[in-house]
């Protein structure tokens, strides 16, 4: 056998992972060489990895070869069941879920989940801060006064029964995959299939949700950069879900430009209120929010799914659940009408006259969070109020000295105007409309 550990005072077999003579060390060079770790073998891994019985620097040499190589599908759904059960475990058969990979001014799940809460599909979801762009759902509801995120599981649960519609904060669901997520982002593994569909489904089986929405971005602000790496990732994300009993459906959707107009904590509920009241916002947005409501309708086998959708809208049903669930977790639902944001504004104007070509969404989500609206690291405040309004879309026609955005925030506001100006692409030949959604299976 290559590499097995000596018996005798290693702390793996201290620990009993050599119980079934197997070392971390096999599991490295069985991966190494292309070959097939068992269940028994990556449960023990996980065990040993979360424990603290197997050390970071073995964990990350498994991790590369898993990288390099690659895992059969058996072992990732391994994997997954692993880490899925590793923590506390949700159980809501009958609820829906989304979840997104994560966009710039994505506020789908703030606008389509009312619409689904209000045509009777209760929706319980567990949602995560963000880090790196601009906040995560967590974030954009704090930025509501009053709003709480942390309930008791009880009043959760009553919540979704009388209101059809409650988040909270993501607890401790899922630890090994914190821990191994934290050792991927420092040691240049985190862009792996297998590892990102294990990781990520890993998570949403222990919230429990039944039916589930993946809404995999691709493009320059989204993680997956090509349609075809979103695709690979929408149907692992969907078979491993299907394998650990969700009914699930994947959407591919672009990324090359923020979504909607908002980027930023309260600018994003804003808009997200001025969608569910029926004002006008830019189609990008209502659209997806729309289509998205729909596709969860779908995953409940409601009939007639686009119909309930537009009645929701119409009727005002879908905005008034969004005012009860804000009351329900402590906010104040009057204060949605004029959501305080930051009172520090400038506009940026367009340099030169022609058809927008691009609103680069990495660039958008920089100045946002230069401006504060996100985190650069963990533990860092946002602030609330700032972000970044884009003021024109992909094929617009624009004047030179025309408002293109509007920068809020009085942090290091000079160098998210640079952001802005940079992320703006201005053609001279007419442009069509992004879009939007590109797939769905
Ligand atoms: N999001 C996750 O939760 N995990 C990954 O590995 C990548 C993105």
């Amino acid at each position: 056998m290559v590499g097995t550990l000596e018996a005798g005072g290693s702390l793996l077999e201290e620990a009993g992972f050599l119980s079934f003579g197997y070392s971390i060390l096999d599991a490295i060079e069985t991966k190494k060489f292309g070959g097939e770790l068992s269940e028994e073998v990556i449960r023990a891994v996980v065990a040993g990895y979360t424990g603290g019985e197997v050390p970071d620097y073995q964990m990350a040499s498994l991790l590369m070869a898993i990288f390099v190589r690659g895992m059969s599908y058996q072992e990732t759904l391994a994997l997954t069941r692993a880490m899925a059960d590793s923590g506390e475990r949700y159980s809501f058969p009958e609820y829906v879920d989304k979840h997104s990979t994560g966009g710039v001014g994505d506020k789908v799940s703030l606008t389509s989940l009312p619409i689904v809460a209000a045509c009777g599909a209760p929706v319980a979801k567990l949602s995560g801060r963000g880090l790196g762009t601009t906040g995560g759902t967590i974030d954009k509801l704090e930025s509501i006064p009053g709003f709480s995120v942390d309930l008791s599981r009880e009043r959760f649960e009553r919540q979704v029964e009388e209101v059809g519609l409650a988040i909270v904060e993501a607890g401790e669901l899922a630890p090994a995959d914190k821990a191994i997520y934290a050792l991927r982002d420092a040691t240049g593994t985190v862009d792996s299939l297998p590892l990102i569909g294990s990781s990520i489904v890993s998570k949403k089986a222990a919230t429990g949700a039944g039916h589930l929405l993946y809404d995999v971005k691709r493009g320059s602000g989204a993680f997956m950069k090509t349609t075809e790496d979103a695709r690979g990732l929408a149907e692992l994300l969907v078979r491993l879900s299907e394998s650990m009993g969700i009914r699930a459906s994947a959407l591919i959707t672009d990324m090359d430009n923020p979504l909607g107009s908002a980027v930023g904590n309260a600018l994003e509920v804003r808009e997200s209120v001025h969608f569910l009241a029926g004002d006008e916002v830019s189609e990008d947005l209502a659209h997806e929010a729309r289509y998205v409501a729909a596709r969860l309708l779908e995953l409940k086998d409601v009939s007639d799914p686009e119909g309930k959708v537009e009645d929701a809208l119409a009727s005002g049903a879908a905005h008034e659940t969004f005012r009860k669930f804000v009351r329900a977790q402590g906010g104040d639902a009057d204060a949605l009408d004029d959501l305080p944001v930051s009172g520090e504004v400038r506009e940026v104007a367009a340099p030169r006259g022609g058809y927008v070509a691009r609103f680069g969404a990495s660039g958008v989500a920089r100045a946002a969070l230069t401006l504060g609206a996100g985190r650069e690291k963990k533990g860092d405040e946002v602030d609330p109020g700032a972000g970044v309004e884009v003021l024109v879309k992909v094929g617009d026609e624009v004047e030179r000295g025309e408002p293109v955005a509007r920068l809020y925030g009085g942090r290091s506001a000079e160098r998210a105007e640079t952001l802005v100006r940079e992320a703006l692409k201005v053609s001279d030949e007419p442009v069509g409309p992004a879009p939007g959604i590109l797939d769905s299976l």
